[in-house]
């Protein structure tokens, strides 16, 4: 099993929690919110195959960070994987709209320059911005849309597009989420933790946790939950294939 979204840098213990994923023999998509710490955090990788290291400008930190966009660009041969990039929409976050705006299509047209990445995108209130400017940048890649939470319209747009999706435990505890996952394409779920941002009886979700959605999504699609984790596994093996 792959945790398609883990912030494994943000954990008081990042070493510990790479180990016991290996461990476990479990995946890692460890998203960066800043170029400056892709080096350090892809160091966590060493050793362990099963981390992959995305190369990311998170939307939040948009305005403070914008100056990285050259490291951004400088680092992006060396990864096939690109998060967590994208815009927000919540009113916290209205002021840097502009520079969100800038930052993710400089990041996707550098993609599209590259020959196209997988890329994890976040689009909290935001769907409909994120998918204007991925359909005007049809060639940056892969789109996997993080925690997905738009409306049933903006989710089919998404699936015209061909964007992936991954779904963890804290998506799904709203029936909302249900409501969306149950819509969504089966080859093309993929599983999430969003750790350590995401918790569970007062602790941050580890890696494995992203196995915890499986069981809801086995209600949600009505199939028994082995016949979901083949499901999954076998999307993780499609998603991957081509790189
Ligand atoms: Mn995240």
């Amino acid at each position: 099993m792959i945790d398609f979204h883990c912030h494994l840098d943000l954990y008081p213990n990042p070493v510990a929690i790479a180990d016991e994923a290996k461990r476990r023999n479990i995946g890692v998509l460890s998203v960066t919110t800043t170029p400056s710490a892709w080096r350090g955090t892809s160091n966590l990788a060493v050793g362990n195959p099963a981390i992959r290291t995305a190369l990311g400008l998170h939307p939040q930190l948009a305005s403070e960070r914008r100056h990285e966009l050259p490291l951004f660009q400088d680092l992006l041969s060396s990864t096939d994987f690109v998060g967590e990039v994208g815009l927000d929409g919540s009113p916290e976050h209205h002021e840097s709209r502009n520079d969100q705006r800038f930052v993710f299509r400089e990041i996707l047209r550098a993609c599209e320059r590259a020959g196209g990445k997988v890329v994890s995108v976040h689009s909290r209130r935001a769907a409909s911005a994120v998918m204007d400017q991925l359909e005007q940048h049809p060639r940056s890649g892969t789109p996997i849309l993080h925690w997905f939470s738009g409306t049933q319209p903006e989710l089919r747009r998404a699936i015209a597009r061909e964007c992936w999706f991954s779904v963890g435990p804290s998506m799904l505890a709203g029936s909302k989420g249900r409501g969306l996952v149950s819509a969504m394409p089966r080859n093309r779920v993929l599983l999430e933790s969003d750790g350590p941002f995401t918790g569970r009886n007062g602790r941050p979700l580890a890696p494995w946790d992203a196995a915890l959605a499986i069981d809801t999504i086995s209600h949600v699609w009505n199939l028994p939950p082995d016949v979901v984790a083949a499901v999954v596994q076998n999307n993780e093996r499609s998603l991957l294939r081509h790189l």
